[in-house]
């Protein structure tokens, strides 16, 4: 069957001697790889269409329960110009492309998460400071389509809200629950504290966590600004400011929590990359 779908470029790789297996996020079938004839010589029809975080119309002949589809167009619909010629902007499209690989099984379609990923590529684009936002953003969302939105405008507790929590003081964040317990709740529960080298080592952290249940001791100003980057729109996320510190914080808190709770995922290779430029 010949169909027309958008779609975002997720990877694309040298096959035989002129063609592209390339792997594909769209509105209409999910994740879909795709072998593009001829990509690789001269004046090839595809043109620059098959490049990574481009943002593209495609005709398929598709065929189901197949692993590899035959393309048949592809046109770009949005080149994300920005995001190509900035370093900061790739790692982060990059991560978010990632992790849509890895956490999404072919051909099952997901028009939220299709609305999403286009969302957070347009504002990537567009947006002129704090990228990495937009990243923590996704992957707030990513879990809360999938039914693990955590809970961080109150504690789980006494449901004190996290925007009146005493920043001087620590609080926790349950993992397997997703929730947050303000800092005198949390004074009786047994938690790890957040270490700065969990940032560069999240495996050995995450032995040390188990240990304690999956408590995680954070400052308090993390859950709060979770919270924001989750329910703020996506265009407002960028605007978000936080120091280092707690931007390491809740990198790490976000990476456990996924580690909790999506089975089988692999630590970013964008982000590791990114790290590196950034601290
Ligand atoms: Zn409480």
């Amino acid at each position: 069957m010949l169909t027309k779908t958008d779609a975002i470029v997720l990877k694309s790789m040298k096959f035989r001697d002129t063609s592209k297996i390339v792997t594909f996020y769209t509105r209409k079938y999910g994740k879909i790889k795709g072998v593009a004839k001829g990509a690789r010589v001269m004046k090839s029809k595809f043109g620059a269409a098959l490049e990574p975080m481009t943002q593209v119309g495609i005709v398929l002949y598709r065929k189901e329960h197949r692993d590899l589809q035959l393309l048949s167009q592809c046109d770009i619909v949005k080149p994300y110009k920005n995001i190509h010629s900035d370093m900061e902007r790739m790692s982060v499209a990059m991560s978010v492309l990632e992790r849509i690989n890895q956490l999404t099984h072919e051909e099952e379609e997901n028009m939220l998460l299709y609305n999403l990923l286009i969302e957070i590529m347009d504002e990537l684009d567009r947006a002129t400071k704090n990228h990495i936002n937009l990243l923590y953003a996704f992957e707030l969302r990513y879990a809360a389509l999938f039914g693990f939105s955590p809970a961080l405008d109150s504690c789980g507790s006494c449901g004190k809200s996290t925007e009146d929590f005493n920043d001087e003081r620590s609080v926790v964040f349950q993992l397997f629950k997703g929730a947050v317990m303000c800092p005198t709740c949390a004074e009786s529960i047994t938690a790890q504290p957040y270490e700065r080298f969990a940032v560069d080592n999240v495996e050995r952290f995450i032995q040390k966590l188990t240990l304690t249940g999956g408590n995680l001791k954070i400052s308090a100003p993390t859950p709060r600004i979770l919270q924001r980057l989750l329910a703020s729109n996506i265009g407002g996320t960028t605007s978000l400011e936080f120091s280092l510190p707690i931007r390491n914080e809740i990198d790490v808190t976000l990476r456990l929590y996924l580690r909790y709770h999506f089975e089988g995922l692999k630590p970013l290779k964008s982000f590791e990359i990114f790290q590196k430029i950034l601290n």
